[in-house]
């Protein structure tokens, strides 16, 4: 499974885009989405679906235009984002954004679900505490995991958001991240790829002297 990074707009966000033969699917389209739906037409992918790590503004802004290059593709985004969703442009409001109501999610995600998505597959995982009804989504094999906002090279997800909760946050993080393997890649909502031996060891909110151990 190949995955393809999109970074756009104010926040940096990173969307991805995963290809497994001639299949792909849509993660957290937001700034960058008019490029991503650039490469689904210009390699010709089959676009099978959109999955939502979860329903901040940076992540779904670009819905709409993803879910354009392929309008039957499933939205698959976990119940508890769906009221966030939903209030798209009141939440872009408190950022003094305009962001317009996206389409509505057709699939609920669930903890422990498999999603065969086409020839690409991905474990859905539930890790709230930067924001409800957020998951990660766990490659079968473990070779990645596309974490959304839970946690970043150096640094985790704020947690003063609505809905957001700092110890519910370091649980997530210990109980869904740091049991998977050392060498599994973890590709973030925002800065660069990491691992998550790397931020065992190295990340200041992990280690037990800067307080990891409230977890
Ligand atoms: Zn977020
Ligand atoms: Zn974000």
């Amino acid at each position: 499974m190949d995955v393809r990074t999109f970074t756009g707009g104010g926040f940096g966000q990173n969307a991805y885009l995963t290809v497994c033969g001639r299949s792909a699917v849509a993660i957290d389209p937001g700034a960058a989405a008019s490029r991503m739906a650039g490469a689904i037409a210009a390699e010709r992918l089959r676009l099978e679906a959109i999955v939502l790590t979860h329903a901040h503004v940076d992540h779904i802004e670009g819905v709409a235009e993803v879910h354009a290059v392929a309008p039957d593709a499933p939205i698959w985004i976990h119940p508890g984002a769906l009221p966030m969703y939903r209030a798209l442009p009141h939440q872009a409001a408190a950022f003094g954004l305009q962001v317009s109501a996206q389409p509505e999610p057709t699939h609920e995600l669930r903890h422990g679900q498999r999603l065969d998505l086409g020839e690409c597959a991905l474990d859905v995982r539930d890790a709230p505490g930067h924001a409800p009804g957020h998951v990660i989504l766990v490659a079968p094999d473990r070779s990645f995991a596309i974490v959304g906002d839970v946690v970043f090279q150096g640094s985790i997800g704020r947690t003063d958001l609505p809905g957001g909760d700092f110890r519910t946050l370091m649980k997530s993080i210990r109980e869904q991240v740091l049991t998977l393997p050392d060498d599994t890649i973890l590709y973030s909502g925002h800065g660069p790829a990491t691992t998550v031996g790397h931020e065992r060891v190295g990340n200041p909110f992990l280690v037990p002297h800067y307080g990891g151990e409230l977890a």
